[in-house]
């Protein structure tokens, strides 16, 4: 299983808490990242990550043309909606190349939590 995980920058605690509670199962996953969040996992939770170029330098566009190619099974992408993000156009193409390839794409921590149960079995 791989499993692309983002988040915006005052999401960021919370995917490092979203992460340590499924430690376990997302252990067993391969965990694809962009760069500033895959760190923040890294070092804090101790799993490994495939950690791609940060958001805004095109990390959300090198995790979707992955997602074409068929290569992620499942989105964790925590958005921040109260602030504008610079590669807004990048994360909206993400978005759609989930919803082209029928991909499950969680965009918050309640989603995210039934994507875990849902594909990994961990509820
Ligand atoms: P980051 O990118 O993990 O490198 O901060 C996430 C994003 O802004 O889409």
């Amino acid at each position: 299983m791989r499993l692309a995980l983002i988040a915006h920058d005052e999401l960021k605690d919370e995917m490092v808490a979203f992460v340590t509670a499924h430690a376990d199962a997302l252990g067993e996953c391969e965990l694809v990242t962009t760069g500033t969040t895959g760190k923040r996992i890294a070092d804090e939770t101790g799993l490994a990550v495939n950690r791609q170029a940060s958001g805004p330098y095109g990390g959300d566009l090198q995790i979707g043309g992955q997602i074409a190619d068929g290569a992620i099974d499942g989105v964790v992408f925590l958005r921040d909606p109260l602030t504008a993000q610079a590669h807004e156009p990048d994360i909206s193409a993400l978005l759609r190349v989930c919803d082209v390839k029928d991909i499950p794409l969680a965009t918050n921590v309640a989603s995210a939590d039934l994507l875990v149960e849902g594909l990994l079995g961990d509820g």
